[in-house]
């Protein structure tokens, strides 16, 4: 087991479309055990492959740290590989997201509120499921990543520009963060 450093945006892993695994992915097992200790150890509630640098259609949720305001996400604990999804409704609403390679940054971001979607679990057995509310947000946030698609894509270009040092300071690692992470401009 062991704990990986988080890319900071502006890494170019985190803009790539990830790729469809087999079964037989090369220490699978591995990247997931690692990517729950990573995950854990950062607070967060979700996390994706490419976050720590595997450009692979593979996340994680534990969506229970917000259990005791949301009693519907308790043991909502998966992992989901290969997932797509199928369709979305609903009225797009905004709602405040952070994410592990933005430190210090919370955005309000707007989304449908229900998606149908298909994955595989860890065994690769083949799932489709409707998933609504927070359940769904965090899974949105997540597939975003290996679609290539950050948080700072979702916001408008005024507010981009208004975040444009922030960005650039997170990319330098000028930032003040309590868990490992890789600044793709800081200087050695
Ligand atoms: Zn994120």
């Amino acid at each position: 087991m062991s704990v990986l450093p988080i890319l900071a945006y502006g890494d170019p892993v985190l803009k790539a479309k990830a790729k469809p695994i087999t079964k037989d992915h090369p220490d699978l097992s591995a990247i997931i055990t690692n990517m729950w200790d990573t995950m854990y150890k950062a607070g967060g509630v979700g996390l994706a492959a490419p976050q720590v640098g595997k450009s692979i259609r593979l996340f994680v949720i534990d969506a229970n740290p917000y259990s005791d305001d949301e009693p519907e996400l308790k043991d909502f604990k998966k992992v989901f590989i290969n997932a797509r999804i199928l369709e979305e409704s609903g009225k797009e609403y905004p709602f405040n997201e952070g994410c592990l390679s933005f430190p210090g940054l919370r955005e309000d971001i707007r989304r449908q509120p229900s998606i149908k979607m298909c994955y595989q679990d860890e065994d690769f057995n083949d799932h489709e499921e409707v998933f609504s509310g927070i359940k769904a947000r965090i899974i949105q946030h997540e597939y975003d990543h290996i679609e290539g698609v950050l948080m700072v894509d979702r916001i408008t270009p005024l507010k981009k520009t208004l975040l444009r040092k922030k960005l650039q300071n997170i990319s330098k690692g000028n930032v003040s963060v309590d868990y490992l992470m890789r600044f793709p401009l800081r200087k050695r």
